[in-house]
């Protein structure tokens, strides 16, 4: 099984679309999003996200952790 990335987990979530070669966009799960095209984004090449309306940001196991309520172990176990 390849290694699960932050877009494709994120996409679990919510519809994200391609901004640029390195950038996904979309609404943000973490809160009230209600902006057209969304506040949150995703670096791939970093393998961080960003949502600049509530500031949430992370890596993929925090990601994980948040979206998902994993502990950190299993959130490390389903990133590696
Ligand atoms: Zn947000």
């Amino acid at each position: 099984m390849p290694a699960l990335t932050l877009a494709a987990a994120a996409a679990r979530h919510t519809d994200l679309v391609r901004v640029d070669s390195r950038t996904l966009q979309g609404r943000c799960q973490f809160h009230e999003d209600t902006s057209s095209a969304g506040t949150f984004y995703v670096s791939e090449h970093q393998g961080v996200y960003n949502c600049f309306g509530c500031g949430s940001t992370g890596d993929l196991t925090g990601f994980l952790m948040r979206a998902e309520g994993l502990s950190r172990d299993e959130a490390l176990r389903r990133a590696a």
